[in-house]
């Protein structure tokens, strides 16, 4: 009964947490910007630091140019970015530059189970990530999971006449941003039992049997591309390190039901590139502008962006529109 009463009474405060920060929703997260060395995320690695917060070097290690250069691209992220990717950022506690490794990127949530006092969530991203657009940055992270000469990314951007033009290396930056915020909310929303990552939609996930009570659910950290036996297709499509040909590719991006190649690795990389992708194309349409992401795969291209003949994809999209705004 205490226990019932407990978790009651955090899900009341969480409950008001998450109310107030709507109301007082920050129009400024530049001030949550510093430098991050030495911090080890992942808790099944030597040295983890996972059990501690992170907080900001002292000094900060970015000279103050970059540092200023960094922080208003992640503004200018921020300002494209749809409401709710706003709220969800005005709640991040940091946004880390990582020093030490290149092309990095991490979100993280506090699990309170494992890091005192947690629920806390932080972004964590390399600087080379604030100067690309999507499309390189695809052709960068797939490539680091399947041959890089079965496939190529491309995109337009068309702004509408006489506007404020959105960048592509700000939706590439807001990309970034968006994929990691997916974790902390794929990590938070399931621990907090709320129907928030698409789990009230059978047909959301392209994976046999994830609830709760599955690993899936469970893990406490999921590495880039991490491909586990617990995590089973629905369809006969190909997790990206057994991709061996452009028909193994084209399966994903034809009706595979998957947003991304990184998305068929693990039911976290799945929802959480949805969510990115889902992101800079809302940014593109409040802008006025007519994004088309491509993926070029042999002689066919397959716009990542779209519904490509797949229930599933279909069935993503519509859920996560209430995740954006
Ligand atoms: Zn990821």
């Amino acid at each position: 009964m205490k226990r019932v009463l407990i978790s009651c009474l955090a899900y009341a405060c969480l409950g008001f947490a998450f109310a107030s920060a709507e109301a007082q929703m920050c129009t400024d997260i530049r001030g949550k910007v510093c430098s991050l060395t030495g911090f080890k995320p992942n808790p099944d690695v030597p040295g983890t630091t996972a059990g501690w917060s992170p907080d900001c070097d002292m000094p900060d290690q970015l000279p103050d140019a970059q540092k200023r250069a960094i922080q208003d691209a992640i503004q200018e992220a921020f300002t494209r970015a749809p409401a709710r990717v706003r709220r969800e950022l005005c709640d991040v506690s940091r946004i880390f530059v990582i020093t030490d490794q290149r092309f990095a990127a991490w979100g993280r949530w506090e699990n309170p189970d494992f890091v005192f006092p947690g629920n806390q969530g932080q972004i964590a991203i390399s600087a080379d990530n604030i100067s690309h657009s999507f499309s390189e940055l695809q052709d960068l992270r797939i490539g680091t999971l399947i041959d890089p000469g079965l496939f190529r990314h491309s995109e337009t951007v068309k702004p509408p006449p006489s506007t404020n033009p959105i960048a592509a290396n700000t939706l590439g930056l807001l990309y970034v941003i968006a994929h990691e915020l997916g974790h902390i909310k794929w990590h938070r929303d399931w621990n907090d039992h709320k129907p928030v990552v698409c789990r009230d939609d059978p047909n959301f996930y392209t994976w046999v049997d994830i609830k709760p009570s599955t690993d899936p659910i469970n893990r406490r950290w999921t590495g880039f591309g991490d491909e586990r036996d617990a995590d089973q297709h629905l369809d006969p499509v190909r997790k990206p390190s057994k991709v061996r040909s452009t028909a193994d590719l084209e399966k994903i991006y034809h009706d595979g039901g998957f947003t991304t190649a990184l998305g068929a690795a693990n039911p976290e990389e799945d929802f959480v590139e949805a969510y990115a992708v889902g992101a800079i194309e809302r940014a593109c349409q409040m802008a006025g502008a007519q994004c088309t992401f491509k993926i070029t795969i042999g002689a066919d291209t397959f716009q990542i962006n779209s519904e490509r003949l797949s229930s599933h994809i279909v069935s993503k999209r519509k859920c996560l529109e209430k995740h954006l705004d």
